[in-house]
């Protein structure tokens, strides 16, 4: 589904990633670790273009994310991303932030949009909110409509990026809910988190980042069981 192949990329003179690589397959749910600025967010916005690297290559369901005759809004519109800020648009309704890029992007009918976008929201458990607008909901919930947002686009694999880390401690656990359901549902998702007991409890494997260097690529039983890279035993110490 995600193949991520010897990617290099610098800002300048500093190279943020170093050799990455790694394959992501259909289904696969794949948590990515590591300290501060070590390079995940980077990474992650790669696999959809959002970020240009100068070296290597990524393919999302064999299309070739850096090849000038690759259509980026169709690939991005498969390929749903949701970020550590809920980036909801807040002048729009939760059903008009829902529809908007299925009727403009997707050029879904008014009505086949509001339905898919209802049932979304009812799958986040947000239904009796559809018509408030951004600011009227928690920031869990504003994160659990993004998730709907993102989903009712159809998308082949989800990216997150620290998606609850913005959040308060008690909102936290609403979110990481509807993410382990689309999991278990089999969305195929690579996910930007420090929320190890997600990882514990959904990841097929955990990739371990440290200075734009992927450290440790490995099942979730050995990353948390086996021996590994004294880097990865220092970061897991500290936030175990
Ligand atoms: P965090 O856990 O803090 O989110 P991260 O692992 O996501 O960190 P990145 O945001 O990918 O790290 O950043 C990796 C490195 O690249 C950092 O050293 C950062 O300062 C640098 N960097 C990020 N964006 C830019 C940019 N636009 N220009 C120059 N350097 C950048
Ligand atoms: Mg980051």
């Amino acid at each position: 589904m995600i193949a991520i192949d010897n990617v290099n990329k610098w800002y300048g003179d500093f190279q943020v990633l170093t050799n990455c690589s790694t394959a992501i397959v259909k289904g696969e749910v794949v948590v990515v670790c590591g300290p501060s600025g070590s390079g995940k967010s980077t990474l992650i916005k790669c696999v959809n273009a959002l970020e240009p690297f100068q070296k290597g290559q990524i393919t999302v369901d064999g299309t070739k994310v850096m090849d000038k005759a690759t259509n980026l809004p169709k690939l991005r519109s498969r390929v749903g991303m949701v970020f550590q800020h809920f980036e909801l648009f807040p002048h729009l309704s939760i059903t008009e932030n829902l529809t908007l890029a299925q009727r403009k992007v997707l050029r879904r009918p008014a009505e086949e949009a509001k339905k898919r976008g209802l049932d979304l929201l009812a799958r986040v458990g947000l239904s009796a909110h559809a018509s408030k607008y951004p600011g009227q909901l928690s920031g869990g919930q504003q994160q659990r409509v993004a998730i709907a947002r993102a989903l009712a686009m159809d998308p082949i694999v989800m990216l997150f990026d620290e998606p609850t880390s913005a959040l308060d401690p008690e909102m936290v656990g609403e979110v990481l809910d509807v993410m382990v359901e689309l999991a278990r549902d089999g969305m195929t998702m690579m996910v930007v988190t420090h929320e190890m007991g997600f990882a514990r409890k959904v990841a097929d494997r955990v990739i371990f980042m440290d200075r734009g260097e992927i450290v440790e690529d490995a099942t979730k039983d050995d990353f948390f069981g086996k021996p590994r890279s004294e880097r990865a035993q220092q970061f897991l110490s500290k936030i175990l």
